[in-house]
């Protein structure tokens, strides 16, 4: 009884420091690597005197952990890739609205939750690659253009179980509705020179070795890989320019519903979203910035300026089961 009445009377006296303590830190579960984090974590810090604590994990393990935990949850903000997985999780209930004019100004329309759940952080455009050694560049012109008859067994795509490629498709969807979509997806399958490679590095090299000679990925994988073999024959094409435009997606983040540091959280993305941090949030990962008073990072802006698909990120949610659906009716794997 005495030991039971000493742990309460040590819990009570430590239970306002924590809580003191909570304030001058924030915790973060980000589906977004450390490496492409924790420099701007640390600039917060050195900035703010605010710690940010942070664990990474996959998107889909994250989202589960933060249902599990509940009102129990440590989780201030969950950053995460795609506007699919931010979508999923504030359908789930795991992020709460936020009223914010700074991330309304910084934050384009198109690249946020319309209910301001969540907000886009970077940008990555899901573009186009091509084998430079086979004379095509001039045969390309759209995405539903991949799906006619000359593309025959030339086409390299990953596979449809990467949220990425479940977003292009939902995008084809709300574009052209349903039956178009399942045609142009089928036509892209007819064309597949290889069964659907499981990411987007091991489609651009099965391109580069002439496996097949297109595929469509994130501009930041051909980055890395033009990095480490500069001279892959590879480049960039970009899509759609006289319609829609490219395929655009975000990586971005919101406050958690039972955050207990809700202005902290507020505050944090609110910066990563400001000039300060944006060149560097956006250029770890050789993506594009949201806001648009900051400079793309000088590698990307080689690739060449391109006109973006301004549909607002959030469809791709929406459509996401209809897109899911619909690549299993045609067999993309
Ligand atoms: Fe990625």
């Amino acid at each position: 009884m005495l030991r039971v009445l000493f742990v309460l009377m040590s819990l009570l006296l430590i239970m306002p420091s924590f809580t003191a303590l909570a304030k001058d830190e924030i915790v973060v579960y980000s589906a977004r690597k450390e490496h492409l984090i924790k420099p701007l974590f640390d600039l917060y810090t050195q900035k703010t005197g605010i710690k940010v604590k942070y664990i990474t994990g996959k998107a889909g393990a994250l989202l589960e952990r933060l249902k599990a935990e509940g009102k129990n949850t440590p989780a201030d903000v969950f950053i995460t890739v795609d506007a699919g997985n931010l979508w999923q999780a504030a359908e789930e209930g795991v992020l709460q609205p936020v009223n914010s004019t700074v991330l309304n100004s910084n934050v384009p329309g198109n690249l946020k939750d319309p209910q301001n759940r969540w907000f886009g952080l970077s940008v990555r455009a899901r573009t186009i690659v091509f084998n430079t050694s086979v004379g095509i560049e001039e045969k390309l012109s759209t995405y539903e253009g991949l799906a006619e008859e000359n593309w025959k067994g030339r086409l390299i795509l990953r596979t449809s179980k990467k949220v990425y490629n479940q977003s292009l498709v939902s995008s084809l969807i709300a574009e052209h509705g349903e039956k178009e979509a399942e045609d142009i997806v089928s036509g892209w399958v007819a064309n597949l020179a290889a069964a659907p490679f499981s990411n987007d590095t091991k489609a651009l090299e099965a391109v580069a070795e002439g496996i097949g000679h297109v595929t469509v990925v994130n501009t930041y994988y051909f980055g890395r890989l033009m990095k480490k073999k500069p001279n892959l024959p590879l480049a960039i094409f970009w899509p759609n320019q006289q319609g829609s435009g490219v395929h655009m997606n975000v990586s971005g983040a919101g406050v958690t519903a039972h955050s207990k540091n809700l202005n902290g959280a507020v505050a944090l993305i609110e910066w990563l979203s400001s000039e300060e941090a944006q060149a560097q949030f956006a250029g770890l990962n050789m993506e594009y910035p949201v806001n648009k008073n900051v400079d793309v990072d000088p590698t990307v802006e080689k690739w060449g300026t391109f006109k973006g698909n301004p549909m607002n990120v959030a469809k791709y949610g929406e459509l996401q089961a209809t897109a899911i659906k619909l690549m299993d009716r045609v067999n993309y794997k």
